[in-house]
C-alpha cells in the first residue's frame, strides 16, 4: 500500500475507535466536518455553490453535502452508510443480581451469534438523560484504566449437554447478560457518573466489545475491528466527501453523504432511512438556495439523485464456500464489491440497480482506475439481507449496492483488507468527481 492509503487506513481506524456506537461515530464525523469547514445547516440562511454543510438528526443520522453549481434541486450525488452496528442494548431495567453477581439485562440490536459474544472484555457505552434533560455520556472499557464487562459461559468440564445443543440455542437472548461486579454497581454508578437507578428508564446504553481495531497478519494486510460494517463505508463515503470540499470549486452536481442509524434493525425509527430525514434534508437545501420550496421540486430533485448505497458485502471464506454465489462471489483484497440486488433467493425486497446505471458506474469506476469487483450477497436460499437501498430508491433514484467485503461480517471482531479499505473511499471519491457526462442516463 502506497503511503497515502495507510495513513488513510490510519484516520479510519482511529474514527473506529472513537466511535463506537452511532452516537459516538456521528459525533466524530461531525469533528471532521467541522474542521473542514462544514457548518450546521440550522445556523445557515442561504446557500449557493461550493458551501459546505451538514444537518444532524437526534445526534445519530447525520447529511453532509458540498453544494454544485446546478443547485440541488438538479439532484443530489450521495453516497449513504450507516454508523449503527449490532451489539446488545441496556434493558430499561437492566440492574439484577442473581447468585451473589450483578448483572446487566440487555436485549439484542441487530443479527448475531449470540454465542460469538461469550467470554469477551466488553465496553459500556451510551447517554443517559435525566429528568431535567441533562445528558450524561457514559463510555467505559476502552481507556486502559477502565474495567471491562464480560458475559460468562460454562466450563468445558460441565459443558457436555451445552455443547450437544444447536449454535443457536447455546445461550438464550435472555441469559446474555453482563457480569457488572459483585456488589456496589449502583454505588459506582452514583459515584462516578452521578446517575440514579431510575434515570437508566432515559438512557441508551451499548454493550459493545472491548479493544481498539488492530492490523491483522504478518503483512498487516487486514484489519480487525468491531463495527467495519458499516463504518468502514461511512468512513469512506465521510473521507471522499471531505476530499471535494478541499477541491477548487464547487462540484457540478450537489456531493452528499448520509451516515445513518437503525439499518441493522430495518432502517426504522426516526432517524434510520425509511423515515422523512433524507427528502427533508433536501428540501432544507433547496429551500436556502431558492428562497421558497416547492413540494415538486423537492421530487424532482429526489428522482434526479443518483446514490451509492454504501455497504459492506459478504466477502468469500474459503472454509465456509457453500455460502458463496460460486462464479458471482466477492473475495477480499479485489475492491469494494458492486451489489445490483440483494435480498434472498426470489429477489424479493430487493433494490435491483438498473443495468444502465451499472454501465455507467463501470465507465467511472475504470475510468479512475480504481481497482473494484462485482458480485452478489451470498448463494441462493442460503439466506440474504438488506440495505436503506430500497429506501432510498422508492424517491425513483438510482441507487445500488457497493462497499467493502468483510470476513465474519456481524461478529464482535469483522476482518477487511486494509487495500479493499482505502479503494473504497477511492470508489466514492470517483463518483463525486466524475463528470456531468459520465453519470449521465438517457
Ligand atoms: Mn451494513
Ligand atoms: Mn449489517
Amino acid at each position: 500500500m502506497n503511503k497515502e492509503a495507510k495513513k488513510y487506513v490510519e484516520g479510519y481506524k482511529a474514527f473506529l475507535a472513537k466511535g463506537k456506537t452511532e452516537r459516538r461515530a456521528y459525533a466524530a464525523a461531525v469533528e471532521l466536518l467541522e474542521k473542514a469547514g462544514f457548518r450546521d445547516i440550522k445556523g445557515v440562511k442561504r446557500l449557493k455553490a461550493g458551501d459546505k454543510i451538514y444537518r444532524g438528526y437526534h445526534g445519530k443520522t447525520l447529511f453532509a453535502a458540498v453544494v454544485g453549481k446546478a443547485g440541488t434541486a438538479a439532484g443530489v450525488r450521495v453516497v449513504g452508510g450507516h454508523t449503527d452496528a449490532p451489539r446488545l442494548d441496556l434493558k430499561p431495567k437492566p440492574i439484577y443480581e442473581k447468585g451473589g453477581i450483578v448483572f446487566f439485562d440487555t436485549h439484542i440490536y441487530g443479527g448475531i451469534k449470540k454465542y460469538q459474544w461469550l467470554v469477551l472484555p466488553l465496553a459500556l457505552y451510551g447517554t443517559v438523560v435525566k429528568k431535567d434533560g441533562k445528558r450524561v455520556e457514559i463510555a467505559i472499557g476502552d481507556d486502559p484504566s477502565d474495567p471491562v464487562f464480560m458475559i460468562s459461559d460454562i466450563l468445558p468440564h460441565f459443558g457436555k449437554e451445552q455443547l450437544e445443543k444447536k449454535a443457536k440455542d447455546l445461550v438464550a437472548a435472555e441469559d446474555l447478560d453482563v457480569i457488572s461486579g459483585l456488589g456496589k454497581v449502583e454505588e459506582a454508578l452514583k459515584d462516578r457518573y452521578g446517575i440514579e437507578k431510575d434515570d437508566l428508564m432515559s438512557a441508551e446504553l451499548e454493550i459493545v466489545p472491548a479493544g481498539a481495531p488492530r492490523d491483522v497478519g504478518l503483512d498487516r494486510s487486514l484489519v480487525a475491528a468491531y463495527g467495519h460494517d458499516d463504518r468502514v463505508c461511512a468512513y469512506a463515503g465521510l473521507a471522499a466527501l471531505l476530499d471535494v470540499s478541499r477541491a477548487k470549486g464547487a462540484p457540478a452536481r450537489t456531493c452528499a453523504v448520509v451516515l445513518c442509524d437503525k439499518e441493522e434493525i430495518g432502517s426504522v425509527g426516526a432517524s434510520g432511512m425509511d423515515s422523512s430525514f433524507f427528502e427533508n434534508t433536501v428540501a432544507e437545501l433547496i429551500d436556502r438556495e431558492g428562497g421558497g420550496v416547492r413540494d415538486i421540486d423537492v421530487r424532482r430533485a429526489l428522482e434526479a439523485s443518483q446514490m451509492l448505497s454504501a455497504d459492506v458485502c459478504a466477502a468469500s471464506d474459503p472454509h465456509y464456500t457453500d455460502s458463496d454465489s460460486i462464479g458471482n462471489e466477492s473475495h477480499l483484497g479485489k475492491g469494494p464489491c458492486v451489489i445490483k440486488y440483494t435480498g434472498p433467493a426470489t429477489k424479493s425486497g430487493a433494490n435491483d440497480a438498473r443495468a444502465e446505471f451499472i454501465a455507467a458506474l463501470r465507465g467511472v469506476l475504470d475510468g479512475a482506475k480504481v481497482t473494484w469487483q462485482m458480485g452478489e450477497l451470498g448463494r441462493a436460499e442460503k439466506g440474504g439481507g438488506g440495505t436503506i437501498a430500497k429506501f432510498m430508491a422508492r424517491f425513483g433514484m438510482d441507487v445500488i449496492d457497493f462497499g467493502t467485503p468483510l470476513l465474519n461480517m456481524h461478529a464482535p471482531w469483522e476482518l477487511a483488507s486494509a487495500e479493499d479499505c482505502w479503494n473504497t473511499k477511492r470508489a466514492y471519491q470517483a463518483f463525486f468527481a466524475a463528470s456531468e457526462g459520465a453519470l449521465k442516463i438517457d
